[in-house]
């Protein structure tokens, strides 16, 4: 990044300002670039923190909604949006998961997990994707945060004291001011590339299918995820009697299965379904999505910080990556409203290394068990297939085990943000 000569300080404009025409300068304390669930969501922590804060995300904001995909969410993720007020407004759309049985393709004993082995109401939330935007965008809307949609970043400098912007808008560009930038710009992330942060991973061997599907009989609030050799094959169950199907297999064989007329792409879903549910009804287009193992060697730079998937992606095995960058955004806010209160420059490196000490290595071990569930459960070797068996008989039989396999997968293991609460 280019240099650029110490801050100078300029008033913040109002929305209303920015409406104005080209040439306007804002200034804010944080730049969040990406309106995604994980950019909103820091946005909202840091609304009341007395930091003037700006969103600039690419999409106009129902587009930025409109993603048809669902998520499993997990019990720290929930308690975040409780602590961010965010709950009411997502709860009367979400399913609570009062069950969640994993099972080794057709090996007939299942792992249960109930909400007395997490000591909770639910084991997992499903939540859609336009349900967690929309209750995000309301709250940005109604705080004092420059939310500039339709816009994108077309150059960054990096200064001493701040970073300027540039953004595109419409006929309307604008420069931008801040001391601290968050890249929440997705996997490709633009800024990080920019910024010349390398990462470290692969994709697999694997792609994924995402479906919607109604079944004829009541999911009973039951998420499946189900470890055939091909790859792992999720249920998740949604409000309206509906579940999100998120299917991985090698990418031959998923490009294959798409490309199948409808009632025979049908009958390939219902072997690796089952019957228990009775007939399924297709509610969208099948889709399909790479997979891949990806870290950033490093979290932040000089008035840089990454979060979400700008930062690392997984395999989506556990349903792992946007809770991932939950947590990313609310330890992000944790640190930087400390750093406001102490004084400190909230871009300086010494702030933003202890949000990356803490989020870098808690996302490794994420990272390393969904990459240990694939290789582990997406193979014929029979010595695995035995010892990953015995695996599953001991956790049905312990629940103690059930308890801390439960702690990862929900994300109640290492730091818990404080402003949010403990659990
Ligand atoms: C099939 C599948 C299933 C999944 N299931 C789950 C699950 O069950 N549970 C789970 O936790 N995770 C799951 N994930 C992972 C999850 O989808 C991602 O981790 C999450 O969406 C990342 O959110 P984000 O906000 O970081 O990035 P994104 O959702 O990619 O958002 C980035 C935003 O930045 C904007 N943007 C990009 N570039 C620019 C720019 N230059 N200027 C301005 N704006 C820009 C984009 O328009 C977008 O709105 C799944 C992933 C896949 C592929």
């Amino acid at each position: 990044m280019a240099s650029l000569p110490p801050q100078q300080t300029y008033p913040p404009l109002s929305a209303a300002a920015l409406e104005a025409g080209p040439d306007q300068v804002l200034a804010v304390d944080v730049a969040i670039v990406g309106g995604g669930i994980i950019g909103l969501t820091l946005a909202t922590a840091l609304r009341s923190s007395g930091l003037t804060i700006a969103v600039i995300e690419a999409q106009t904001p129902e587009q930025a909604a409109a993603r048809q995909r669902a998520y499993a969410f997990s019990l720290t993720s929930a308690r975040i949006f409780q602590n961010l007020g965010l709950w009411p407004l997502v709860a009367p759309a979400i399913t609570s998961f009062q069950r969640v049985k994993l099972s080794d393709g057709d090996y007939p004993q299942a792992v249960e997990f109930s909400p007395e082995d997490a000591g909770t109401d639910a084991v997992y939330y499903g939540a859609e994707h336009s349900v967690l935007m929309q209750a995000l965008q309301q709250t940005v809307a109604t705080a004092s945060i420059h939310y500039l949609s339709s816009a994108r970043v077309v150059r960054v400098e990096t200064g001493a004291a701040a970073t300027c912007l540039q953004i595109e808008r419409g006929n309307c560009p604008l420069t931008l001011q801040a001391k601290l930038i968050v890249a929440a710009d997705g996997a490709m992330s633009p800024l990080r590339q920019q910024a010349g942060i390398s990462t470290f991973g692969w994709r697999y061997w694997q792609s994924c299918i995402t479906v919607l599907l109604e079944p004829e009989q009541s999911h009973q609030d039951t998420a499946y995820e189900r470890f055939w050799p091909s790859g792992p094959f999720a249920i998740l169950p949604l409000s309206g009697n509906r579940c999100q199907i998120v299917w991985t297999a090698p990418h031959a064989e998923a490009q294959a299965l798409l490309n199948l007329p409808q009632d025979q792409f049908m009958a390939e879903l219902h072997r690796r379904y089952g019957s228990h549910m009775g007939q399924l009804k297709l509610l969208n287009q099948p889709r399909l999505f790479p997979v891949q193992l990806m870290q950033s060697r490093r979290y932040v730079q000089n008035r840089l910080a990454l979060i979400g998937d700008a930062a690392h992606c997984c395999h989506p095995v556990g349903g792992q990556g946007l809770n991932m960058g939950i947590r990313d955004a609310a330890a992000l806010a944790e640190v930087l409203i400390q750093a406001h209160q102490q004084g400190d420059d909230l871009g300086a490196l010494t702030v933003l290394r202890r949000y990356e000490r803490w989020r870098q290595r808690e996302n490794w071990l994420i990272l390393s068990f969904t990459d240990f569930l694939t290789r582990c459960f997406s193979n014929r070797f029979f010595p695995l297939v035995l010892l990953r068996r015995l695996g599953i008989n001991v956790l049905h039989q312990v629940r103690p085990l059930r308890r801390v396999a439960l702690r990862l997968m929900t994300g109640r293991f290492g730091r818990i943000p404080q402003i949010f609460g403990r659990h």
